[in-house]
C-alpha cells in the first residue's frame, strides 16, 4: 500500500481516514495540531498517541515537508524563499514585513496558464498544480522562523485554477486545530475565473481579490487572455454575487501599465465598473521584467489616477513595490534561482 501525505488531508478527511482505521475521530483533531501548531515533521513527537497509533500511522502514512533552498532578503525587508519540490520543480513565496503584520505571499501552482501579458510567471506556461500538502507546506516553512499574520494567494499561478487543492489548503490553514487563520486574514487572487469564483465563495469563506487590470473588454482581452473567455460584465457580475460576510470588501487589483490603462478615462470607467459591489482598490504600477516591453507609467499619472478615485470617494492605495531588487514583487516570481541555475 502506497503511504499517503497526510499533509493533503483537510480535517474532515482525515477524521475519515483514521476512524476507516478504527480510531477514534478526536484524535484527528491532536494530528492536526502536531502538525500546524506545533509544526511537526514527525509521527514520533505526537506523544499523546499511543506507541501503537504512531507506528501505524508510520506504516500508512508520511509527513511531507519543505525547505527553503534559497531565502534571498531585501533592503526594504522582504524576503523570498525558493523551494524545490520533490519532483525537481521549484515555486517561490514571499514574506513581506509590515510592522508586526507578516503578510505572506504564496504560490498555487508551478508557472501558470493564463498568459497575461505583464506577468513573468505566466510567460513560464503551466507546469503543474501544486497539491494541498505542497501550499500548506509553503507557511510550514516560513513559520518555523518567522510570525506570519496574513496570508495572500498571490505568488506563482492562478490559484482558481488549482480550486480543489486550494479548498483544501484554505480549510487547513483556517481551521481552529490547524494553523486558526481568521478567514480575514487569508486573501485569495484571482484573474477572473467566473465559475470557479463562485464555487470558491460557496465553499469556503474568504477574502477575494480580482486582477482587474483593464476597464474595457478590447484592452482586457489584449492584456489577459481570460476575458476572452469571461469578459468584463460576466466578470462584475460574478463579483457582485460573491457571498461577502457584512462589513468585508472584494480587493480590486489594478496593475497600472503606461499608455495601455492608466488615463483619466480608465479611471473614470474602473469607478462605474466596480460601483456595483463593495470594493478597495489596489493599484499596482506596472514592475519591469526582461522580456516584456510593457512600461511602469510616470509618477505623475500614477498620482492622476489616483487621485480621480480618492475623489470619488473609493478606497484606494497604490502599492508599493515591495522586493524588486529581489525580483519578489508582484509578477516577478519565476521559481528559478537565477540564470546560472536555469541555465544548468
Ligand atoms: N494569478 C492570480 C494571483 C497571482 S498574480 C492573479 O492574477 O490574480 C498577483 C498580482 O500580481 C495580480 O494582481 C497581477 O495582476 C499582478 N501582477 C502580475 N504581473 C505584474 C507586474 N509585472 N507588475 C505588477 N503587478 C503584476
Ligand atoms: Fe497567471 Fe496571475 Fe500571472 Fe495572470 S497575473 S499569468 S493569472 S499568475
Amino acid at each position: 500500500m502506497e503511504k499517503v501525505d497526510i499533509k493533503n488531508f483537510t480535517l474532515a478527511q482525515l477524521e475519515g481516514h483514521i476512524t476507516g482505521q478504527g480510531k477514534e475521530r478526536f484524535r484527528a483533531k491532536q494530528i492536526f495540531k502536531w502538525l500546524y501548531q506545533q509544526n511537526a515533521t514527525s509521527f514520533a513527537q505526537m506523544t499523546n498517541l499511543s506507541k501503537e497509533f504512531r507506528a501505524e500511522l508510520e506504516r500508512t502514512a508520511w509527513i511531507s515537508n519543505l525547505e527553503a533552498e534559497a531565502v534571498e532578503a531585501s533592503a526594504d525587508g522582504t524576503k523570498k524563499y525558493l523551494f524545490r519540490l520533490a519532483d525537481g520543480n521549484a515555486v517561490e513565496s514571499v514574506l513581506i514585513p509590515d510592522e508586526d503584520r507578516n503578510t505572506l505571499c504564496i504560490s498555487s501552482q508551478v508557472g501558470c496558464a493564463m498568459g497575461c501579458e505583464f506577468c513573468l510567471t505566466g510567460t513560464f506556461k503551466l507546469t503543474r498544480n501544486l497539491t494541498t500538502a505542497e501550499i500548506v507546506n509553503q507557511v510550514c516553512a516560513v513559520k518555523r522562523e518567522e510570525p506570519v499574520r496574513n496570508i495572500v494567494f498571490m505568488g506563482m499561478g492562478e490559484p482558481l485554477a488549482n480550486l480543489e487543492n486550494v479548498i483544501g489548503a484554505l480549510r487547513i490553514l483556517t481551521d481552529p486545530d490547524g494553523f486558526q487563520f481568521s478567514t480575514r486574514k487569508v486573501t485569495v487572487s484571482t484573474s477572473g475565473l467566473v465559475p470557479e469564483m463562485a464555487a470558491l465563495g460557496a465553499a469556503v469563506t474568504v477574502n477575494l481579490a480580482v486582477s482587474l487590470n483593464a476597464t474595457t473588454d478590447e484592452v482586457r482581452d489584449r492584456i489577459m487572455p481570460v476575458n476572452r473567455r469571461y469578459p468584463l460584465k460576466e466578470l462584475i457580475a460574478a463579483c457582485k454575487a460573491f457571498p461577502l460576510p457584512s462589513r468585508r470588501w472584494i480587493t480590486v487589483e489594478y496593475v497600472l501599465i503606461r499608455g495601455v490603462n492608466d488615463s483619466l478615462d480608465d479611471a473614470k470607467r474602473l469607478v462605474r465598473l466596480i460601483s456595483t459591489f463593495p470594493s478597495k482598490v489596489n493599484l499596482i504600477p506596472f514592475n519591469e521584467h526582461e522580456g516584456c516591453s510593457l512600461a511602469t507609467p510616470t509618477q505623475e499619472s500614477i498620482d492622476r489616477f489616483h487621485k480621480y478615485l480618492l475623489d470619488k470617494h473609493v478606497t484606494v492605495i497604490t502599492r508599493s513595490s515591495r522586493g524588486s531588487d529581489i525580483s519578489a514583487a508582484c509578477g516577478q516570481l519565476k521559481g528559478r534561482l537565477d540564470k546560472a541555475a536555469e541555465a544548468r
